[in-house]
């Protein structure tokens, strides 16, 4: 990942994720990430702010950008099933304004992951996200905001989520999701045909896939031709 970010024609990040051991977060910026996100939201307030903390005095030092988290993103990194959820009270679990004011005044990040009502994976059904939340966010702290969960929203959704302060979009699940149709479908269509399917195929058609989806969600975002 990291050769293929440095060989690249245009400015690429390599980031690591959702990462909760010290560890290691460092072993990644040795090894030259760009970037990393320490998720401290299953911690109360201050040990949040405290390990972010410690961390970003590290990240800072090496030049890496700090993403932190604030409020719970549904369904584990990776998905999951939706059935399994439990009814929850958006207060208790999306990001908290006055709490993301706090976190931001006492910490040295570069971007906060919050909590409106995206879940990571991909939707069985349409998620309610709750923009006036987003926004009240991005006007009192002013920082670049991410959105987690970024798979298969409709176009409005993501459109609106930037106006109100997404910055980052982590979207993974809906193109991998995308990518495996095709291929099921390039199957059948070859098995219909009396044709064979070779492995370089598949690896072939999945490049195309991945292409043709990030050209489009890259247009939609907003992103194409910024580099
Ligand atoms: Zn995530």
């Amino acid at each position: 990942m990291l050769e293929a970010a440095r060989k690249a024609k245009v400015p690429v990040a390599v980031h690591l994720d959702h990462g909760q051991d010290h560890e290691i977060l460092i072993r990644a910026m040795k090894l030259g990430f760009s970037s990393i996100m320490f998720d401290g939201a299953h911690l109360q307030l201050e040990e949040n702010i405290r390990q972010t903390n410690e961390i970003s005095k590290i990240a800072k030092a090496l030049g890496v950008s700090v993403e932190a988290e604030l409020g719970k993103i549904l369904r584990p990194e990776g998905g999951g099933d939706e059935e399994e959820e439990e009814e929850y009270d958006p207060d208790d679990i999306y990001t908290n304004p006055k709490e993301a004011k706090t976190f931001i005044e006492n910490t040295n990040i570069d971007a906060l992951a919050v909590a409106y009502g995206t879940a990571h994976g991909v939707y069985t059904k349409e998620p309610v996200l709750d923009f006036d939340r987003l926004q009240l966010i991005k006007d009192i702290t002013g920082m670049p905001l991410v959105m987690h969960g970024g798979s298969g929203l409709d176009e409005a959704a993501y459109v609106k989520s930037i106006q109100c302060g997404i910055r980052k979009l982590n979207y993974y699940s809906n193109m991998a999701f995308e990518v495996a149709n095709t291929i099921q479908s390039k199957l059948n269509e070859n098995r219909a045909q009396n044709k064979k399917s070779y492995y370089h195929d598949l690896s072939k058609w999945a490049m195309e896939a991945i292409q043709e989806d990030i050209v489009r969600t890259m247009r939609i975002f907003g992103s194409a031709g910024k580099a």
